[in-house]
This record gives C-alpha cells, sequence and structure tokens, in this order.
C-alpha cells in the first residue's frame, strides 16, 4: 500500500479523499489528512487541493508545515490542484515579497484567478494524454481557476510534460477574450496549459475530486507515487 497524505487545512481536502477511496489500483491508496508535520512524516505522496491559496498558504505557515513541504517534494510526489497549482509553482504573477507564498515545486510561472473575475467558474471537456482511455475527454470543473504563464527556463529539473491543453474554442464566449482568443491560434502558449507534469509531480488547474472520473487520482498513484516509492525503497536498499 501507499501512503497519500492530503493537505487538509482548508478547502477540496474531502472531495479528494473520497476519490482515492473509490479508485482500484493494484496498490492501495491509504488516505492521511495532513495538518501538522507528523502527519507529514508518514506520506508517500502529498496532495495539496484547491481552494483558497493565500488562506491555505497562512495555514501551513501557522502549522509549521511550509518548510517540511518544500524538503518533502524533492523526494515525494506533489499534486496540486487549482489553489494547489498555485502553491506547487515557483512564481506567482504580480506578487511581491511577502506576498502569496509558494513551494516551487514546478517551474512555473502561474496567474491566479487567471480567466478573470467577473465570471467565476466554468466546465469543459478536455482532451488528455497519458492517462487511461485517452480517447475520452475529462470533465475539467474550472472554479476561479490560475493560468499558467510561463514555462520557466531549468537544469536541474526533468522536462515538463503537457497532459491538457484547454483552447478558445473551449472557452464559453463569456471569457474567450481573457486570456485567450481566436486569435491566439499558438498551440505552445502555456497559457493553453490545464494540467502537466514535471517528474513526479502533477499539477493541474482545474478540480478533478469536482467529477466522478478518478483518471486523475489513478494517474497520480499509478505513474508519480508507486514508481517513485520503488525508486526510493531501491536508492535506501543501495545504501543499507
Ligand atoms: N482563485 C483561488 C486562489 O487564488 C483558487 C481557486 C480554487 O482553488 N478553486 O487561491
Amino acid at each position: 500500500d501507499v501512503t497519500v497524505g492530503i493537505l487538509a487545512l482548508q478547502g477540496a481536502f474531502a472531495e479528494h479523499q473520497v476519490m482515492f477511496q473509490k479508485i482500484s489500483s493494484k496498490r492501495k491508496a491509504v488516505i492521511v489528512l495532513v495538518r501538522t508535520p507528523e502527519d507529514l512524516e508518514r506520506c508517500d505522496a502529498l496532495v495539496i487541493p484547491g481552494g483558497e491559496s493565500t488562506t491555505i498558504a497562512l495555514l501551513a505557515r501557522l502549522a509549521g508545515l511550509l518548510d517540511p513541504m518544500r524538503q518533502f517534494l524533492k523526494k515525494k510526489p506533489v499534486w496540486g490542484t487549482c489553489a494547489g497549482a498555485i502553491l506547487l509553482a515557483e512564481a506567482v504573477e504580480g506578487q511581491k515579497k511577502g506576498g502569496q507564498e509558494v513551494l516551487s515545486g514546478i517551474t512555473l510561472k502561474i496567474a491566479r484567478n487567471g480567466w478573470g473575475s467577473q465570471v467565476e467558474s466554468f466546465e469543459a471537456d478536455l482532451e488528455i494524454e497519458g492517462l487511461r482511455e485517452s480517447n475520452r475527454p475529462f470533465h475539467g470543473v474550472f472554479i476561479r481557476a490560475p493560468v499558467v504563464l510561463d514555462l520557466l527556463p531549468t537544469l536541474t529539473s526533468p522536462p515538463i510534460q503537457i497532459i491538457s491543453r484547454i483552447s478558445a474554442s473551449l472557452l464559453p464566449s463569456s471569457i474567450v477574450n481573457r486570456p485567450l482568443d481566436e486569435d491566439d491560434t499558438d498551440p505552445t502558449d502555456p497559457r493553453t496549459i490545464v494540467a502537466l507534469r514535471q517528474g513526479k509531480h502533477l499539477l493541474t488547474t482545474f478540480h478533478p475530486e469536482l467529477t466522478k472520473d478518478c483518471r486523475f487520482h489513478e494517474y497520480f498513484v499509478t505513474e508519480c507515487v508507486v514508481p517513485s516509492l520503488l525508486e526510493r525503497e531501491k536508492e535506501e536498499g543501495v545504501l543499507a
């Protein structure tokens, strides 16, 4: 079994818990709701849920979890959804020092509430790559979602693999003008990226835990958590 922690300070952590309990995989995921550094220590991986990123960061600091989480992600997989994606980023647009604290797990720059504030949410059927049954779209629920602005250059981190992009044509007409419009046809535009992976880490700007589709949860366990655990066991075996 693998132990998956879900940061349970604020936001949609209970929904993630339900999803992990539902998935059928060869390795069962034991869930720990993480509220203290001791909780985190028991985990093989961590999920940072959607919610309010500044609140989550503030509560994590008060709980003494910010630095332990920064150390954690150097060794173990972390998946950030929505607000969690903001925390997992290396940089947040327009944030001065002392603003939004981040964990710098994935080398990208992100904008909070990047799809605009007047229309707070939308849903779109996304094409996905690398997940089980990739020919079937994934229903993306975007709630005041962040937008990926840039992939940052890195010499030390693994390459970023794109799992899903959104195009202007998928956006409801009320928000097609920001930040993507019909003229934005560059298929490599980073702002179109809504799900990606870098090494063992996973990022989705939408909320798979608010659907009934477990494919992202399965993917995280089978493709991120289990391989990273096996690798660590191997390294520790070599050291022992
Ligand atoms: N807009 C929120 C933030 O900045 C994220 C919203 C969400 O997680 N659904 O934290």
